[in-house]
C-alpha cells in the first residue's frame, strides 16, 4: 500500500506563507500518498497550525511562494469552501463556537454540500438525523449534542469529538487534525483515536498535527515529520516520535542528525 505507485493525495512544494507580512512558513516540502498516516510534530510556534490553515485556505494567511497540489489539482486556486467540498478537512486546534446555529443543521448543510460533490443525494432533516446518529456512535456522542448550538458550551473533549463527527460525515480524502489530542483525558483520547483510525481508508490520507507522542501510541503513523521555524527539518518513522518524547526538540535544531544523551 505504501509503494510508489499509490496515488499522491497532497504535494506541498517549497511553500512559503506569511501572516500580517511576517513570514511563518519558510519552504515546506511534504508528499502524502493514499493510505498513509503522517504526523507533524514540533514545538509551539513552529508553524504547524499555520500550515494546516494555509492548506484549508484561511484568509489571514498569505502564500508568498510555492505550491500545494491536491489530487493533481492546484489547491491554492480554490476558495476555502471549494477545498472542503473537494475533500480537504481540517479539524481545528481551537474549534469555534457558533451561537444560534444548531449543530444538527450545521452538520447537515456541510454534509450535503460535500455529498453533492460526491454525487450522492441530498438528505432532508429526517434522513440526515438517522445518518448522523449512526455516525455519532463512532465517537460515543450523545444525540442531545445535535440540538445545541455548534460547540457552544461544549467541553474541550466534546468539541474534539464533534470535529471527528464532522469528519465522519464529510468523508474527506485528506483529513488534517490539528492537536486533536490536546485537552483530552485518556478515555476521550482513545475514542477520538479509534474514530480517526476507522475513518482512515486505503484511498484517503491523514495528517496528525500533535505536540505529544501519546496520540501516536493510539494511531501509528507511517511517517513522522518535525517542524521547526517554518520548515520540516526531519522525517522518520514512528521511532522519531519516541526519540522526541525522550530528548525534546533541541537536538533537531542544534545537532543536525545527532541525538543528545539527555
Ligand atoms: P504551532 O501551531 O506550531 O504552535 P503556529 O502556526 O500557530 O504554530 O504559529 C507560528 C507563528 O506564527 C507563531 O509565532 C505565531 O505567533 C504566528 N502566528 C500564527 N497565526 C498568527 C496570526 N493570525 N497573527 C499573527 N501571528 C500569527
Ligand atoms: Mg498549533
Amino acid at each position: 500500500m505504501k509503494s510508489k505507485d499509490t496515488k499522491l493525495i497532497l504535494e506541498i512544494t517549497d511553500l512559503h506563507a506569511s501572516v500580517e507580512d511576517q513570514p511563518i512558513l519558510k519552504g515546506v516540502n511534504l508528499k502524502i500518498h493514499a493510505g498513509e498516516i503522517h504526523a507533524i510534530m514540533g514545538r509551539n510556534g513552529s508553524g504547524k497550525s499555520t500550515l494546516s490553515k494555509v492548506i484549508a485556505g484561511h484568509p489571514a494567511y498569505n502564500v508568498t511562494s510555492g505550491s500545494v497540489q491536491f489530487q493533481n489539482e492546484d489547491l491554492l486556486a480554490l476558495e476555502p469552501e471549494e477545498r472542503a467540498r473537494a475533500g480537504v478537512f481540517l479539524g481545528f486546534q481551537y474549534p469555534i463556537e457558533i451561537p444560534g446555529v444548531s449543530n444538527l443543521e450545521f452538520l447537515r448543510v456541510a454534509s450535503n454540500s460535500r455529498r453533492e460533490k460526491l454525487g450522492k443525494e441530498e438528505l432532508d432533516t429526517f434522513a440526515f438525523e438517522e445518518l448522523v446518529e449512526e455516525r455519532m456512535k463512532l465517537v460515543q456522542m450523545n444525540p442531545a449534542f445535535l440540538e445545541r448550538s455548534v460547540n457552544e458550551g461544549f467541553s474541550g473533549g466534546e468539541k474534539k469529538r464533534n470535529e471527528i463527527l464532522q469528519m465522519a460525515l464529510l468523508e474527506p480524502v485528506m483529513a488534517i487534525l490539528d492537536e486533536t489530542d490536546s485537552g483530552l483525558d485518556i478515555d476521550a483520547l482513545r475514542i477520538v483515536a479509534s474514530g480517526v483510525k476507522t475513518l482512515a481508508k486505503p484511498n484517503t490520507a491523514t495528517l496528525l498535527i500533535t505536540h505529544y507522542q501519546r496520540l501516536l501510541n493510539e494511531i501509528t503513523p507511517d511517517f513522522v515529520h518535525v517542524m521547526s521555524a517554518g520548515q520540516i527539518l526531519r522525517t522518520g518513522g514512528r521511532e522519531l516520535a519516541i526519540e522526541l518524547e525522550k530528548s525534546g526538540y533541541d537536538w533537531i535544531d542544534n545537532k543536525e542528525g545527532q541525538t543528545e544523551g539527555t
